[in-house]
């Protein structure tokens, strides 16, 4: 069914006839849904810091997880402690009323394997649950200064401040219909009300102004945590069963291939809990899983099982612009503290500085993004009137 419904969307042939009724009906539904909540008949809900959703318009990945880890790393670097809510697909938290944190000795049966992957390469605090707005709650009792909705865009009742969206550059739209006649989750218009859309992968640009992202990377590491990383390249011309189950499956084949390997594929339904019996091959070739995928592997994994750990990749500036947009519209540069005082900051917006009181520093602000170095801070004269603000 799933495989047939792929063929559907992404086969480049148009929608069938049987299907239409069902997307019409649920783009009305959709519709309806919007207008409720734009009108107030249905309340929305805001965690009381600062939330930007990321999110995307089609069924399946698009590589929100990457974006969603590269921001909070971004973040992190600036002093900031953002946190990350999601639904936790695949896991059993996701199924309980209230929401709940994810902790270091939860599994992904439990927490879904997003969330695990989020916080084990991250560090920041992750919740999951079905009420997102809970979710965000719970974050911020806990100290986490902005929230980041991983999948959130259709989770209305979540008040957001930015929204971003995540355009597979490879499959885009595919034919155009919504569900179940074609892979969009919301008409195609809601894109043009979504201030930064951002592109993965892909040639031709599906939006003219999204920016441009590749997710890549270059070690090998093993599923159980042993041994040293070992480099992708010195694997080019090697035999190997290729796991994924993820929403594009394709996409990482095609970055083993383009790799040089060569590659056995099985593909599983997105969030598939494996068991030790799906990695067991008749062979002995290395297994080679998406990291998404090799977190619900650790507890039996073997020598020869693998995974390739990937990353958001802007080209030159682009990274720098998304950051900086992200700063400005969620209205981020309010949370920054002092580097060394840890005190609160002046922001000056016409010069571009950051101010410290007490230290008597100004941090810039380039591009948009703050500097919060001591080394690139200039000293303000005790008499600076901006001081006294
Ligand atoms: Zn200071």
């Amino acid at each position: 069914m799933e495989r047939w419904l792929q063929q559907v969307w992404y086969g480049g042939r148009p929608a069938p006839w049987l299907l239409r009724p069902l997307a019409m009906l649920f783009g009305l539904l959709v519709s309806l849904r919007r207008w409720a909540f734009a009108a107030g008949l249905l309340p929305t809900r805001h965690p009381g810091c600062p939330v930007i959703v990321v999110g995307n318009l089609t069924v399946g990945g698009t590589g929100k997880t990457p974006l969603t880890i590269w921001l909070v790393q971004a973040l992190q670097q600036l002093g900031l402690r953002p946190g990350v809510v999601l639904r936790g697909h695949g896991g059993s938290l996701a199924r309980l009323p209230a929401p709940t944190r994810v902790t270091a000795g939860q599994t992904a049966a439990e927490t879904g394997d997003e969330a695990l992957l989020i916080a084990g390469r991250t560090g920041c605090a992750v919740a999951v649950g079905r009420d997102r707005v809970a979710a965000a709650r719970l974050l911020r009792q806990q100290g986490v200064q902005l929230v980041l909705a991983d999948d959130g865009l259709q989770h209305l009742r979540l008040a957001r401040d930015l929204e971003l969206v995540v355009i597979d550059g490879e499959r885009g739209f595919g034919n155009g219909w919504l569900l179940p006649a074609g892979p969009l989750r919301e008409p195609l218009s809601r894109l043009q009300q979504v201030p930064l859309r951002v592109q993965n992968g892909g040639e031709r640009l599906w939006c003219s102004d999204a920016l441009r992202m590749q997710v890549g990377g270059e070690q090998l590491c093993r599923v159980d945590g042993q041994g040293a990383a070992e480099p992708l390249a010195a694997w080019r011309g090697r035999e190997v069963h290729a796991v994924a189950a993820i929403g594009n499956p394709q996409r990482f084949f095609d970055l083993l291939t383009a790799a040089g390997l060569s590659i056995r594929p099985h593909v599983w339904p997105d969030h598939h809990p494996f068991s030790a019996a799906d990695l067991a091959f008749a062979d002995a070739l290395p297994v080679l899983m998406t990291e998404k995928d090799a977190v619900k592997c650790r507890a039996y994994a073997q020598a020869h099982h693998w995974t390739l750990p990937v990353e958001a990749r802007f080209e030159a500036g682009e990274g720098r612009r998304l950051l900086g947009r992200v700063l400005m519209e969620a209205r981020l540069l309010d949370l920054l503290v002092c580097p060394l005082c840890k005190g609160p900051l002046i922001y000056d917006k016409s010069a571009a500085e950051l101010l410290c009181r007490a230290d008597r520093l100004a941090f810039p602000i380039r591009d948009g993004i703050p500097v919060m170095l001591e080394e690139e801070a200039r000293a303000v004269a005790a008499d600076d009137p901006r001081l006294e603000r």
